[in-house]
């Protein structure tokens, strides 16, 4: 069993929150070693004001103790929005009449990306719905072709389930992360909210993970839509799910997403059935960071600005930004297609990157452990062991630098270079010192694409 639902609703009812409880499991948290699923019942069981300042207060330390104060960002690129599925809460489900269905060719793909790659990006998330006409081979050749013809250095995938064979192919094309989201792990939730399509099969969802991994990928992301169900129930089912990944693989699930449900338009439900309110939000991304800590959070732009700049202090370490969420929706205006769902968040890469830097964080567009094969196994490993600070650190510094001197930056310029030069001075490894001044120094000298 992936993931033991009834061990969890036992915990849930069994959690007892006390201040000496909470600060003791605070304590061990600090140490960025993670928690166990009993920890993580007490946590997100957390009502007290004064306690779930002290669990996002630990869980920024333990993030930066980690990660460093880098927050990462991505931008997601739809490809297509046709979809099989009958899933009540999304615009695109196959029942809904009103959206203008598109596909992009690889090629409008390729114009896609590269306005991304204009704007600074350099990893990018591929999401497509589940159309038998739009298969594997197709999001293949979309992937080949952004590598091919822009400068994208990462590409990452969110799309349907599939077999081992299909996801060794996938891997095969240079893909970064796998990403599938279960939506909620509450079985007679998933049957209600998924009456149609083959999304309605709950087991051939959840056992994608270890299909994926068995296929070959080291970092696959997971997830749950906050909303379906009650949101203490998914978050440890979500915890639970990268705990089976570690015991059976021996690698966290690299990245833990939350989005959040929201009530709009194009909903098949009534009005969104568990609301999840913005504190209890807080709370669930740093119970995630103290429990799985190796693991990215990402936070999308369904959430506001002044939401997401508040996450950056506890616990959450990847972004997207500036995203449109229909097919073709970076390089026209893209309101001729709906988006999958709205988002609350519309701010520019580079207003998203000064809000970083005002919070006292530093936004990085990092893709290097990807693509020297810091993945999977070794990744969870040393993320563990304290070794991924000094990297991260140094290689948002690097990617700072280079958008500073390759994309607009439309007034922040200053303050920018302010927290460059901080964060140069907070390097605390020698070696790392030295070769990070020699690599700036070649990156003034013109050369691109250099990291730890
Ligand atoms: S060094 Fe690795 S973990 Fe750190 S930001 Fe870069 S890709 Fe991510």
């Amino acid at each position: 069993m992936i993931v033991d639902t009834a061990r969890i609703e036992r915990l849930l009812k069994e959690a007892v929150v006390t201040e000496e409880g909470v600060a003791e499991i605070l304590q061990r948290a600090s140490e960025g070693r993670g928690l166990v699923l009993e920890d993580a019942a007490a946590l997100i069981s957390i009502e007290d004001p004064r306690l779930r300042k002290m669990l996002c207060k630990t869980a920024g330390e333990v993030k930066e103790k980690l990660f460093g104060k880098r927050v990462v960002l991505f931008a997601p690129l739809y490809l297509s929005n046709y979809c099989t599925n009958g899933c009540l809460y999304c615009g695109f489900r196959s029942s809904n009449r009103t959206v203008s269905r598109k596909a992009l060719t690889p090629e409008e793909v390729v114009a896609e990306a590269r306005t991304l790659v204009a704007m600074g990006f350099k990893r990018v998330l591929l999401v497509t719905g589940e159309d038998p006409r739009w298969d594997l081979g197709y999001i293949i050749d979309c992937v080949q072709a952004v590598y091919r013809n822009t400068g994208m250095r990462i590409v990452h995938v969110n799309a349907p389930p599939m077999d081992v064979p299909s996801l060794k192919k996938l891997k095969a094309a240079g893909v970064g992360v796998f990403q599938v989201f279960q939506e909620t792990y509450h079985r007679p939730t998933y049957g209600r909210v998924h009456p149609s399509g083959k999304k309605k099969d709950y087991d051939f969802r959840i056992e994608v993970m270890d299909r994926a991994m068995e296929a070959g990928f080291g970092d696959v992301g997971i997830g749950s839509l906050l909303g379906l169900y009650d949101f203490r129930f998914d978050s440890l089912a979500t915890l639970a799910h990268s705990f089976h990944l570690y015991e059976k693989f021996g690698a966290q699930a690299h990245t833990v997403s939350i989005p959040r449900l929201r009530p709009a338009a194009h909903f098949a439900m009534n009005d969104v059935p568990y609301p999840v309110s913005d504190e209890d939000f807080k709370k669930i991304v740093a119970v995630y960071r103290l429990t799985v800590p190796t693991a990215g959070v990402v936070v999308s732009t369904r959430e506001s600005a002044g939401l997401r700049n508040s996450l950056i202090r506890s616990g959450a370490t990847q972004l997207s930004a500036a995203s449109r969420t229909s097919p073709g929706g970076y390089s026209k205006d893209g309101t001729d297609t709906l988006e999958q769902f709205s988002t609350n968040d519309h701010r520019t890469l580079v207003e998203v990157m000064k809000s970083i830097v005002d919070e006292g964080g530093l936004p990085s567009l990092c893709t290097t452990c990807y693509r020297v094969g810091r993945t999977g196994r070794e990744f969870t490993e040393k993320t563990k062991a304290g070794e991924m600070e000094k990297f991260c650190q140094a290689n948002a510094i690097l990617t700072l630098k280079e958008y500073l001197a390759d994309c607009p930056v439309n007034g922040t310029k200053e303050s920018m270079e302010k927290a460059l030069s901080k964060a140069i001075g907070e390097i605390k490894d020698p070696a790392i010192k030295k070769a990070l001044a020699e690599k700036l120094k070649a990156l003034d000298a013109g050369e691109r694409d250099l990291y730890f």
